[in-house]
């Protein structure tokens, strides 16, 4: 039976294995030519693990020969962005500093996926060392938006959105510090979802912005979302940062009706500057909920608009020192015609980091250099602590926070990339739950008239995706009665 690739969701794809409608070896290959068909135009895949994923399914097709229980994730086609190492197999970072560089071993994340049965297909373009918004910054050219072509997917895990919606994975993995799941998902309307900071091991992520980096998968639905964070969720002794918090049954709980959740809408994401298109979708989509049963809270989140200055002051410090790494003696790139070590160091990071990255690493170490530390660094920390305070006063009232992911749909290739202001406004609803440390998901709400996706945020407390997951859910399925 010819599987149509398009429609393919974590769970029909291990049933159809299950059931030997397809053999994971046939059903890796088929997503190999579909990628040589497809992705020239939209530049998602950075590269491809032939080997790996053909050996994978092989183990997959031999135990449903032999009649034996398959893993959960049985032969399901993941892509990973490609900020996470993989053993033997390229990873660049976006980077052309990284180029060349084989990891001698596996992310947590990507172990945990194999381990589950999951397919490992390829590595995706991403912004250089997830620094951006429209993955124009990444040193391999920029991707297309499957869903419009002269579009960027968003950024920085562009790649890995792209990859979802135009069926050339299942599902994938993404990073985000300041919004890069939720705003690239949002832009090519997939689901994507920022697990709780330190719920998913960090261990063999490439590190941007180590207290604001998260893990979290790209894929069709929500109760896949729910799916994939199972199989990567829990403690790892290799990230002292990961937690030691039980991991639910999110998929058992999906479906638990959102009847009497106090959900909250905060006023200052709905302020000047929001698309009104947005505004609409996101708005039908709380009327929804409320005929659902949800009770609906206005509230006050009141230091929002100190977000973006807070988030690319401590981003770009952590950088700063993150980045030092990269000196042409350990990983990557190394300058020729060199006389001297500090020529070396200099002229090996001048040709191989990017001008955004340079951008940051300058901002990173300016506002940590003495005498600027305590009016910007440590400023910064003190209004990370009132942006916490707002939610821990808004969690009182409410079990969730409901707001657009992104103030605008997609915009043009080019449009902003000579303006990084402008760019990095694009963060504003999703920079806050990084600082936070909360969860959120990005969940399509519907179309603009010219046919772009429009994203919804839910934001749920510390270790509470399952309220998030259940929100989504009802969100995702009223949309579907109405379509
Ligand atoms: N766009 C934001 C930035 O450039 C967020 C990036 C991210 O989440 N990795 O920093």
């Amino acid at each position: 039976m010819e599987l149509d690739l398009n429609v393919l969701t974590v769970a029909s794809t291990r049933t159809a294995i299950e059931q030997r409608q397809v053999t994971a070896t046939s059903l890796a290959e088929s997503f190999y030519k579909k990628i040589d068909a497809e992705d020239k135009q939209v530049n998602a895949y950075l590269s491809l693990s032939k080997d790996r994923a053909l050996a994978q399914a092989a183990r997959i097709d031999a135990l449903a020969d032999k009649g034996e229980a398959l893993p959960p994730l049985a032969g399901v086609p993941i892509a990973i962005k490609d900020v996470m190492v993989t053993q033997g197999l390229r990873t660049t970072a976006g980077s052309k500093i990284l180029e060349k560089f084989i990891p001698p071993y596996d992310c947590t994340a990507v172990a945990r996926l194999e381990a589950a049965g999951a397919v490992i297909i390829g590595k995706t373009n991403c912004d250089e060392f997830a620094m951006g918004s429209s993955n124009e910054n990444s040193a391999y050219g920029p991707v297309r938006n499957p869903r419009d072509l002269t579009r960027v997917p968003g950024g920085s895990s562009g790649g890995s959105a792209a990859v979802v919606a135009a069926g050339t994975a299942v599902a994938s993995l993404g990073s985000d510090t300041g919004g890069s799941i939720r705003q690239p998902a949002a832009f090519c309307g997939v689901v994507g979802l920022m697990p709780t900071y330190g719920r998913v091991s960090r261990y063999g992520l490439i590190a941007f912005a180590s207290s604001l980096d998260h893990i979290g998968p790209f894929t069709k639905s929500v109760s896949d979302s729910a799916l994939v964070l199972q199989h990567i969720a829990g403690r790892d002794p290799l990230d002292s940062t990961s937690a030691d918090v039980p991991v639910p049954d999110y998929v058992a709980e999906i479906g638990t009706p959102v009847k009497g959740l106090r959900i909250g809408v905060p006023k200052e994401y709905f302020a000047e500057g929001l698309d009104s298109e947005i505004r609409s979708a996101v708005d039908a989509s709380i009327q929804n909920l409320a005929a659902a049963g949800c009770e609906v809270v206005p509230i006050s989140l009141p230091h929002t608009k100190y977000a973006i200055p807070t988030y690319y002051v401590i981003a770009t410090a952590e950088a700063s020192s993150n980045l030092a790494r990269y000196d042409g003696v350990r990983y990557g790139h190394r300058s020729n015609n060199v006389r001297t070590l500090s020529e070396m160091y200099r002229r090996s990071r001048d040709e191989g980091f990017g001008s955004e990255v340079k951008r940051r690493i300058m901002l990173g170490t300016y506002v940590l250099s003495a005498g600027y530390y305590d009016a910007y660094y440590l400023k910064a920390q003190r209004v990370r602590t009132l942006l916490t305070q707002d939610f821990e006063n808004a969690f009182q009232q409410v079990d969730a926070i409901i707001t657009p992911t992104t103030p605008t749909p997609a915009f043009k290739l080019g449009e902003k990339s000579d303006d990084p202001v402008a760019m990095y406004l694009a963060d504003i609803y999703t920079v806050t739950a990084d600082l936070v440390g909360i969860p959120g998901i990005s969940v399509p709400c519907g179309n603009s008239k010219e046919g772009l996706p429009i994203g919804l945020q839910i934001l749920a407390k510390h270790f509470d995706e399952s309220t998030m997951f259940r929100l989504a859910h009802a969100v995702e399925h009223s949309l579907a009665a109405k379509a």
